[in-house]
């Protein structure tokens, strides 16, 4: 398949991890990339790493004031990857109290939400639009019913719940957008990374799978040329996953 050449992107927890390598590897492509972080020191840390084509960009997904500085401050923009993400627990609905759920929720799922509607108004007047939402294989509600391998979340009897509900909650998103914005030839579409070594939670320190690897299935949606999917659920290597 061919791509398109977008030429600003724009990629939410950028200072490290995954984020970090998305953004690294968009600008490689050639775009110019912002840098999203919420701490400026630990973005301008990256962005310094990055090299010439990254700018920080200032921004917490959970907090709205925030949202709408980083969006009244740019004036163009065709990819927007929704990466930041936490997941630090690892329990069973039965053990997390409603809190641990608010608390990921907002992050994963209700922070996409203010920052894809804050940065819609550029993306609608942009060439080549696409959205790529950083969600998890084990977000999938087919894997899950099915099991999975020995040690595998899939597997772990409901492990995970706050954090797995929520990235299926954004799989669900995924698909509402993709339908709303089709007429505005704007792409929607969710990548699972696979686990990765990174500080996410107890697991991914665990892995020792590299992250720029995760990270290029988003590269790959962020470049999707014309005739590419919208609303689909894909691994990093571009297999399509099940709902
Ligand atoms: P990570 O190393 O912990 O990076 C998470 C990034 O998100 C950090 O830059 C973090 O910033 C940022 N972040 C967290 N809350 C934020 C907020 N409120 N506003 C802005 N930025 C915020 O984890 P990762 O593994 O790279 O995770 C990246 C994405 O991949 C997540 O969506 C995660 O669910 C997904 N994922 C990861 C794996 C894996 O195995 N690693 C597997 C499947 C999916 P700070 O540095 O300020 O905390």
């Amino acid at each position: 398949m061919g791509r398109v050449s977008p030429s600003i992107a724009l990629v939410t927890g950028a200072n490290k991890g995954i984020g970090f390598h998305i953004a690294r590897q968009l600008a490689e492509a050639g775009l110019t990339v912002y840098v999203g972080s919420r701490d400026a020191e630990r973005g301008e840390a990256a962005v310094a790493e990055i090299g010439e084509r990254a700018r920080l960009l200032v921004l917490d997904v959970t907090d709205a004031a925030s949202v709408a500085a980083a969006a009244e401050s740019i004036d163009a923009l065709n990819v927007l990857v929704n990466n930041a993400g936490i997941g630090d627990d690892l329990s069973s609905a039965p053990d997390t109290d409603p809190e641990t759920f608010r608390r990921i929720f907002e992050t994963n799922v209700f922070g996409v939400v203010a920052v894809t509607n804050a940065f819609l108004p550029l993306l609608r007047s942009a060439a080549e639009p696409r959205i790529v939402n950083i969600s998890s294989g084990t977000g999938s509600l087919t894997r899950a019913s099915a099991g999975g391998p020995a040690g595998s979340l899939a597997a772990s009897k409901g492990g995970a719940a706050a954090y797995r509900s929520s990235k299926t909650a954004l799989n669900a998103l995924t698909v509402f957008y993709a339908q709303a914005l089709a007429d505005d030839g704007i792409k929607v579409n969710a990548v699972a990374p696979g686990l990765r070594a990174t500080g996410l939670n107890a697991m991914a320190s665990a892995s020792d799978a590299d992250p720029a690897e995760g990270a290029a299935g988003a590269v790959w949606l962020a470049q999707l040329p014309e005739d590419g999917p919208t609303g689909g659920f894909f691994s990093f290597d571009g297999t399509p996953i099940p709902w």
